[in-house]
This record gives C-alpha cells, sequence and structure tokens, in this order.
C-alpha cells in the first residue's frame, strides 16, 4: 500500500547546496507560530526567505517543502563543530509548536519515525542531531526546554547521555572545553554557552555553573 506521505508543499525558498556539501546534520526547530497554516504560509513567502524540508504537525501530519538534497533556509547564522553553512550541511524539520508548550504525542512519535529514514539515508549519527539553539546560542532557542531530548537520546536518535562523573575544580574553561568538544564551538560569551548546553541537556538546571553541567557533556 502506498503512503500519502509526505505531503508535498513545496517552499520557492531553497538553493543547491554549496561547495559539494552534503547533509551531515539534522536541526530541529520549532516553527513559534499559532498554527501549522501560518507556519507553512511563511516558510513559502519569497518574502521572508526561510523555509526548511520538512514540518512536522501537531497532529503528527508530514510536509515535504524542499528536498532534501536542496539546501533550505533553515539555520541561519552560527557554527557546530568548528563548521559553518548549517544550511549546506543539514536537514531542518520544523516542529509546529509555539515554543511555550509541551511536543504532542502524535508529533515526537513522527519525528521518530522521520529521523531514522534521515540518518540511514545521509549516513547521519546520533551526534549529528542538533537543537536550532546547539549551533546558534545566544540568537535560537528552539526547540526549547520543553523538547525531549532525553528521548530521542534513549532511541538512539540523539548523543547518549552517559552523565559519566568528571574530576573538576569546576573550572569555566574547563567547561568550555568540554563543551567544544560536543560541538558547541560558536564563539559566545560564558553565560550563552552555559544556557545553550542547559537547553539541550538540563532545561530545569538554574544557578551558576554546576559540576552536573560537566558532567552531561563528558564522554
Ligand atoms: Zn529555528
Amino acid at each position: 500500500m502506498r503512503t500519502a506521505e509526505p505531503l508535498w508543499h513545496p517552499s520557492p525558498n531553497f538553493g543547491p547546496r554549496r561547495d559539494g556539501l552534503r547533509p551531515e546534520l539534522i536541526v530541529l526547530h520549532y516553527t513559534a507560530m499559532e498554527s501549522a497554516g501560518d507556519a507553512l504560509q511563511r516558510l513559502c513567502d519569497p518574502q521572508f526567505e526561510v523555509s526548511a524540508h520538512y514540518l512536522i504537525r501537531a497532529d503528527g501530519g508530514l510536509v515535504q517543502l524542499v528536498a532534501e538534497d536542496m539546501r533550505a533556509w533553515h539555520a541561519g547564522a552560527g557554527e557546530w563543530a568548528g563548521r559553518g553553512d548549517i544550511n549546506s550541511r543539514s536537514i531542518g524539520i520544523e516542529l509546529d509548536n509555539r515554543g511555550t508548550h509541551p511536543f504532542s504525542e502524535p508529533q515526537m512519535r513522527k519525528l521518530e519515525a522521520l529521523l531514522p529514514q534521515i540518518m540511514q539515508r545521509w549516513n547521519i549519527p546520533p551526534e549529528g542531531v542538533i537543537g536550532h539553539s546547539d549551533m546558534a546560542p545566544g540568537r535560537k532557542w528552539d526547540p526549547g526546554p520543553r523538547f525531549d531530548w532525553a528521548r530521542l537520546s534513549r532511541g538512539g536518535l540523539a548523543r547518549a547521555v552517559t552523565a559519566a562523573p568528571v574530576a573538576t575544580g569546576l573550572r569555566s574553561d574547563q567547561f568550555r572545553q568540554l563543551a567544544r568538544a560536543r560541538g558547541f564551538t560558536a564563539d559566545v560569551d560564558d553565560t550563552t554557552l552555559l544556557q545553550a548546553v542547559r537547553l539541550r541537556y538540563r532545561p530545569w538546571g538554574r544557578g551558576g555553573l554546576c559540576a552536573a553541567d560537566l558532567q552531561v557533556l563528558a564522554e
């Protein structure tokens, strides 16, 4: 039986990937809009010059806007693991969510079905699945503190977190070194870096740097 998904809703906002680059990352976003319809309109409006490869609606419906081999315009300025032009290196997935509430179960299930397909097609490891805030710390906050990274991690769809004990004097340079090794290479101050790491791994974390902030980054 043929599946009707993904439903195509083509966006004009894309171009060729630059310098022969191929997808090596998958960047997750929330739309921060009132509805999937509003988001689709925005992602297809030439005036706004934004797009993504996929949008997953809150009801679990999957919409494709840009072909995977093309360069969609979702990531913008930023850096991951010392590499720029994230748009040329990634597949972008927008999750229909205002950013203020949990992600729905049908939406998470659809994401968990889509990710392994993309990872297999482009040979992307779990470490290659990142959030917009990971590569644009201080500028972007999505997919935000409500997103269940631990669930993806347990399913092998994001970096496994071992929370290994680290010998530490809680020095910020040691934290930065560990964060860099995990991919957080964007040039930001200590506070912004701590915010970005916590958004990804410890969204409940408050106050100054603590041992747990280093542990989630350890091998
Ligand atoms: Zn985003």
